[in-house]
């Protein structure tokens, strides 16, 4: 009858060639007991030296001594701070067209693919009285809860029209919890020189497609025109004077933002 303990030996060329005897698994379990060398068991481990063997159990100091003299690469921070990775996961980015226009349809799907349920979007009509962005729909609400979120991009990947990018920022701190649930004010690109401060009509004879793209290069006469029409005021109209800056952060942002610069200058005491 076959004892059911034993391991069942090589066969073909494999018990040939080592010529092993077949391990034995001790009844009960455990270890399985390994062959001597003399049973033309052969270790992989190269054997050492005399002199290796003599230094052994102080060898663990070359570590220590080697790196004694390499240079030293702790960060400094907040007092020195080290630039990112170009492709550093930090604080995400509303995009904008290049004439203002907000790239954001509303459609939800960075809220969806997101696998900690930190973004929360309510789309809204555009109308052409109050055109947000190129098509029907716009992000009327967008928020990313920086409690929940762990800045793996999916909601990135998922972003028909490129509207959501992440930047290098990753100073996100603040005072209190309410403060890092940033709003679509907190996370709208800046205005750049060129741009008009939505909403106002997409360039004449477009449709969505072309802003896609990339058609659409900058604001048109007609567009500075309707703005000047509905907002005298605006800052970001070509020519103006007045104090009012043509962007500033939400007050989430402004807030993470004072808080980093305030760590940055006690750490530079
Ligand atoms: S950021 Fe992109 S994925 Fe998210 S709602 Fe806007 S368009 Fe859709």
């Amino acid at each position: 009858m076959t004892d059911p303990t034993q391991r069942p030996a090589p066969r073909g060329d494999g018990a040939r060639r080592t010529g092993a005897t077949p391990a034995r698994r001790p009844a009960g379990g455990g270890e399985v007991a390994r062959p001597a060398e003399g049973d033309g068991y052969r270790s992989a481990i190269p054997p050492r030296g005399p002199l290796a063997r003599a230094l052994a159990p102080v060898g663990g100091f070359g570590v220590t001594l080697a790196n004694m003299v390499k240079p030293t690469v702790t960060e400094q921070y907040p007092s020195e701070k080290v630039p990112t990775k170009p492709r550093y996961h930090g604080r995400h980015q509303l995009n904008r067209y290049p004439d203002g226009l907000e790239k954001c349809i509303g459609c939800e799907l960075c809220a969806w693919a997101c696998p900690a349920d930190a973004i929360y979007v309510e789309a809204g009509e555009n109308t052409p009285d109050a055109q947000y962005s190129p098509g029907e729909r716009y992000g009327r609400v967008y928020q990313i809860n920086y409690l929940r979120c762990i800045f793996c991009g999916l909601c990135v990947e998922a972003c028909p029209t490129r509207a959501l990018t992440m930047t290098n920022e990753y100073e996100l701190t603040g005072p209190t919890r309410a403060g890092l649930i940033f709003e679509k004010e907190d996370l709208l690109a800046p205005l750049r020189d060129g741009m008009l401060r939505a909403p106002h009509p997409m360039v004449d004879g477009t449709t969505d497609t072309e802003y896609y793209r990339g058609e659409v290069t900058g604001t048109t006469p007609e567009q500075v025109a309707w703005v000047a029409e509905h907002r005298p005021d605006d800052p970001t109209l070509p020519g103006y004077t007045g104090d009012e800056p043509r962007w500033t952060p939400g007050p989430a942002a402004a807030a993470v933002q004072a808080t980093a610069a305030a760590a940055t200058k006690q750490g530079s005491r």
